[in-house]
């Protein structure tokens, strides 16, 4: 079979024994090459008898005609340690002959590059501008943990930009009004969930823009790579919800709304007997959601028991506030099944969760804080379930191409500080939950800046998309007084880190017009967009789980003495 170079398309060759002169030794050299080795071919087209499938190893066969070879020049050697057969399996090691026999790796790439062409005509067409801006930038606090790049000068560092945020903004100040950059960002995060060290954002920022305008072009932006990418219309507004809201009804901050069983909080509807059995905590919220798992209740009770059991389901009944109450609607039993709630709920059931046969009733406590962070232990558990309940064949998998796009937005300004994302390093006990540049919301939240921070809502909104967060952005700061407020007396950072941002007060201090702005996930959006779960499959070199490239064999060993070109040196 003769590959065209797309791989598109091939042909039959054929020569046989019989033949004489430079056909004979075309035969030869023909016998003798190893499949997917580059040549040149020369030889008649014949027509033959058509064959039976039109296609090869997922290329298009050309049925009824063959090339009867007269030359062939193999135009390079191929290692006899490279074994290509139709099932083998590449190693990220041979990332090279991965994406060479896997025709949806390359495809994957070809519509990257397809989409990345549309958003800049669309873009350039609305009057944004692609700007470049530094990689070699320095280190701030502005959130995630940096990759510091040493250089010769004893002590001194450049860090790579997490994200374009202070240059973008510095333009904004420099007369650029609508500025976007397909911009290469650099994260030492944990890569746990599919995340890369470096990745890929479809940044923008606009200055005299508000919140609104910002998601009205990314709203145009989307559905103009949908209908030219997918041949898809979208919807003409996307719904937005408040983070409480999200929050609430789906334990997330990024709900899919594809799965539609909300959570409600019962609180008021349970007694305080029935509360003490189901946490140690004092004054809690109850909340709870119901899943139609069947129809039989012995089936619902099954899938749970088996759940529960399972790696998925432990950490659930290792909740310090207490296991999920479980209950299953039972038609045979006396109130329903659901008795040991009580004769007041029975009574009174809030209509979101009347339940039916077979239905699973799920219900689990938390203290009684205002809601933070990006999901709820119920809310985890609520998508597991939903999960396993699929893999099971129990409920319908959601439809890939029922695109449910929202809106989150009313952030909280601030966050209380975890374990794994730096901060801002302040002394305040929480931090930012976009990043500092973040405005208030509305001159409401600027007060509650001096009086509770933790209160304050942030002009911050993301984009979801079917449970995966595509973006996020925010209106900001463009006050010099407010930005260094924020910085020393609500986040209580130290004076010298705070110095690292100096560039960015005085810019503001420079007559700054109001600007807001966004950056979307590309490689995310490339992976939502072509049914991928990771977005390995959509970079040409990912890196693994463990930062490495493979095939380079990045990161590697230097020698001492590069490091001491830097002025450092290796502890044992
Ligand atoms: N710089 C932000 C980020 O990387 C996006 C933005 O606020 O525009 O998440």
């Amino acid at each position: 079979m003769l590959r065209n170079k797309s791989q598109h398309n091939c042909i039959q060759l054929v020569s046989t024994s019989n033949n004489e002169g430079p056909a004979a030794e075309a035969h030869k050299q023909l016998r003798s090459l190893k499949e997917w080795t580059p040549v040149f071919v020369r030889g008649k087209i014949k027509n033959r008898e058509p064959a039976k499938s039109d296609t090869h190893q997922g290329m298009h066969l050309i049925v009824d005609k063959e090339l009867a070879v007269e030359y062939v020049l193999p135009l390079n050697d191929m290692s006899d340690e490279i074994i290509i057969k139709g099932d083998t399996v590449f190693g990220p090691e041979q990332r090279h002959l991965q994406l060479r026999t896997n025709r949806e790796l390359r495809d994957n790439l070809y519509f990257r590059s397809r989409a990345v062409t549309r958003a800049k005509l669309f873009l350039g067409h609305e009057g944004w501008r692609e700007y470049e801006t530094p990689i070699l930038f320095k280190s701030t606090p502005e959130g995630a943990r940096e990759f510091l790049v040493p250089t010769r000068q004893k002590g001194l560092a450049y860090a790579l930009p997490q994200s374009p945020q202070q240059y973008k903004q510095i333009l904004m100040a420099s007369g650029v009004t609508n500025y976007f950059q397909f911009a290469r960002c650099f994260r030492d995060e944990d890569l746990r969930a599919d995340r890369q060290p470096e990745f890929t954002q479809l940044d923008m920022e606009g200055a005299w823009k508000s919140e609104d305008e910002i998601m009205d072009h990314v709203e145009r932006l989307l559905r103009n790579l949908w209908y030219h990418l997918l041949k898809q219309e979208l919807p003409l507004d996307f719904p937005r919800m408040t983070y409480q809201e999200a929050m609430a009804s789906y334990g997330s901050d990024k709900p899919d709304l594809r799965f539609d069983a909300k959570i409600h909080d019962i609180t008021q509807h349970l007694s305080a007997d029935l509360v003490g059995k189901i946490t140690p905590l004092q004054d809690p919220i109850v909340d709870a959601f119901k899943i139609p798992i069947s129809s039989d209740p012995k089936t619902t009770r099954k899938f749970v028991a088996s759940f529960l059991d399972s790696p998925e389901g432990k950490p659930y009944l290792d909740n310090p506030n207490g296991q999920p109450g479980i209950f299953i609607g039972d038609l045979s039993q006396p109130m329903e099944g659901l008795g040991p709630l009580g004769y007041d709920y029975v009574m009174n059931t809030p209509d979101a969760l009347a339940t039916d046969h077979g239905d699973l009733l799920v219900l689990q406590a938390r203290p009684n804080v205002p809601l933070s962070g990006g999901s709820t232990v119920l809310g985890n558990l609520r998508l597991a379930l939903y999960k396993a309940a699929i893999a099971q064949g129990l409920i319908e998998p959601p439809d890939t191409m029922d695109w449910r796009f929202v809106w989150i937005t009313d952030f909280p300004l601030f966050t209380p500080n975890n374990d794994t994302d730096p901060g801002q390093g302040g002394t305040a006990g929480f931090s930012s939950t976009h990043h500092p540049f973040t405005a208030p919301k509305s001159p409401k939240d600027v007060d509650l800046l001096l009086k509770d921070p933790s209160l304050a809502k942030a002009a911050h909104y993301d984009i979801v998309l079917n449970g995966i967060e595509l973006g996020g952005g925010s209106r900001r700061i463009h006050n010099a007084a407010v930005q260094e407020f924020v910085f020393r007396d609500v986040l209580k950072m130290k004076p010298e880190r705070i110095e690292d941002f100096r560039h960015l007060l005085d810019v503001l201090n420079s007559g700054c017009p109001p600007h807001a702005g966004i950056a979307l996930g590309w490689d995310r959006l490339m992976a939502v967009m072509r049914g991928k779960e990771s977005v390995r499959d959509v970079i040409a070199f990912p890196k693994s789980g463990r930062g490495e490239d493979g095939l380079v064999g990045s990161p590697n060993r230097v020698i001492q003495e590069q490091w001491g070109t830097y002025h450092l040196e290796i502890k044992e």
